[in-house]
This record gives structure tokens, C-alpha cells and sequence, in this order.
């Protein structure tokens, strides 16, 4: 659903990212850690177009969203074929996800009718649905303000969930929250998990990315430095840099 190609990002005269190759197959929950500044969040800016890749390519599905010639030109698809692409993902960030100024159901449902362009009808039946299915329902007509962290967190991932992606990435989306409000973030993220979703989470959460992730990504310096199943990474990694990080973390 998802295919990341030697991909590449600068900022002025830093690297940011150094030939990122990731792979995602449908119902694959890929948890990604790593130290401050190693370019998690850059990674996923570049994989849903938020940010220009310098050289590689990004692809959802059969449908490539940036590609580099034999020349090193990097090309990015029509406008047209941008907007297809990204309503094949949702994001969700670590906060400020919401409008503020719009109520719940008003944030759930303005992409699927605005930029997706289906009857309003049929996406607030299915936002109701899905802010029943996050313990939200009653919340449809509050503004974000109104709601606590964790139940912002969980409107934000039924808002992506409102647009039928094939893939949800999520940047550290409980980093902002106490230790309770996460844990029901993370409960619905697993109960997602189990549904199927694929799923792209860089998150700090260790027992989340063993329990749940089918695979964790250790990025470093702009770089994997070492990814496999949550049992190779977390339990024996191979690679000094992994294992000085994860120190940390018991
Ligand atoms: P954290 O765990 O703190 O969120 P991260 O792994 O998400 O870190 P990134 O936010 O991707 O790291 O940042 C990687 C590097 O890129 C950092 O050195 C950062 O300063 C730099 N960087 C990120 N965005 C920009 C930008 N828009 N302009 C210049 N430098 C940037
Ligand atoms: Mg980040």
C-alpha cells in the first residue's frame, strides 16, 4: 500500500534523510523509534507530500506520488493525482490536529465531502459511526476546546478514519497526553491494529511497538539503522546504536 524508494531530504546544507527504503504491505503495523532530530518526523512530512523529497521515490499502491529520473530529476505527480493520493492516507500528529473553530463532526466530515467530494449524508453517517466506535459519541457537535487531550487525539483519528484510507500514519500522537488519556489512544490504535489497519507510528511508547507493530524501524542520523520484528529489534539488536537508544528506555 505504501513504498518509500531511496529517499533523500535536505535542508540547506543538512541531510536529513539518507536513502530511505520502506515498504509497507496491507494490514502491517510498522512502528518507527529513534532519537531526537533522526528524521522520524521528516519521514513522514515526505511520505504524505507534506514535504519534497530531493531524490527517490514515494508511491501509494500503484499510484506514484514522486519518482526520480535516470538524470536525478526528481518529478511529482499532477495536482490532480496528488489530491487521489492523499485520500489514500490518513495523518495524525502529536496535536493541533483539529480546527478549533469547527465542531467534532464539522472536522470529521469537511475532507471526505470537500476534498473527496461524497454526499454529506453518507460521510456523517459515518463519522457518527466513528466517533461512537472512538468513545466519542455525544461529542458531535463540541469544539475541539471543549474536549480533553486524549478525546481530541481520538477525534483526529476518526477524522482520518473518515476519509477510508489504506494506510494511517500517526507522529508520536500520544506524546502530548498523561499517562491515562494515552492509554486510551493507544487502546483504539490497537483495537485498529487488530481490524487490519495498516498503520505507520513513530511513537516512544516501547511496549505499544512490541505488543502491537509488526515490524519496528530504528532511525538514526537521518538513516535505518536497523529494523525487523518487535522481538529482533527490542529484545536482541544487532547494532550498538540500537541498543545505546533502547537503554534508555528500561
Ligand atoms: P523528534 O523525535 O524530536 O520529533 P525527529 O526524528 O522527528 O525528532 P525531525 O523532526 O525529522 O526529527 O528532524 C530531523 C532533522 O531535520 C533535525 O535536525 C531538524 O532540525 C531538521 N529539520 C526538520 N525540519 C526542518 C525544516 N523545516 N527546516 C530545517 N531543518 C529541519
Ligand atoms: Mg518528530
Amino acid at each position: 500500500v505504501f513504498s518509500m524508494r531511496d529517499a533523500s531530504k535536505s535542508f540547506g546544507s543538512t541531510q536529513v534523510l539518507r536513502s530511505i527504503s520502506l515498504d509497507v504491505a496491507p494490514g502491517e503495523v510498522v512502528a518507527i523509534i529513534g532519537p531526537s532530530g533522526g528524521g522520524k518526523s521528516t519521514l513522514l512530512r515526505c511520505a504524505t507530500t507534506l514535504e519534497r523529497i530531493d531524490a527517490g521515490s514515494v508511491a501509494f499502491g500503484d499510484l506514484t506520488v514522486a519518482d526520480t529520473s535516470a538524470d536525478g530529476t526528481v518529478t511529482y505527480a499532477s495536482k490532480e493525482r496528488l489530491r487521489q493520493a492523499k485520500s489514500r492516507f490518513g495523518l495524525v500528529f502529536q496535536s493541533y490536529n483539529l480546527f478549533p473553530h469547527m465542531t467534532v463532526m464539522r472536522n470529521v466530515c469537511d475532507a471526505p465531502i470537500a476534498v473527496q467530494r461524497r454526499p454529506r449524508a453518507e460521510v456523517e453517517a459515518q463519522a457518527r459511526a466513528l466517533l461512537a466506535k472512538m468513545g466519542l459519541a455525544g461529542c458531535e457537535g463540541k469544539v475541539p476546546c471543549q474536549l480533553s487531550g486524549g478525546q481530541q487525539q481520538r477525534a483526529s483519528i476518526a477524522r482520518a478514519l473518515c476519509l477510508n484510507p489504506d494506510i494511517l500514519f500517526f507522529d508520536e500522537p500520544t506524546s502530548a497526553l498523561d499517562p491515562e488519556l494515552t492509554g486510551e489512544v493507544l487502546k483504539v490504535m490497537r483495537q485498529l491494529a487488530v481490524e487490519g489497519m495498516t498503520m505507520i507510528v513513530v511513537t516512544h511508547e516501547m511496549q505499544f511497538a512490541r505488543e502491537v507493530a509488526t515490524r519496528v524501524v530504528f532511525m538514526d542520523g537521518g538513516a535505518i539503522v536497523e529494523e525487523g520484528t518487535p522481538q529482533q529489534v527490542l529484545g536482541a539488536p544487532t547494532r550498538q546504536r540500537t541498543r545505546e537508544f533502547l537503554a534508555r528506555y528500561s
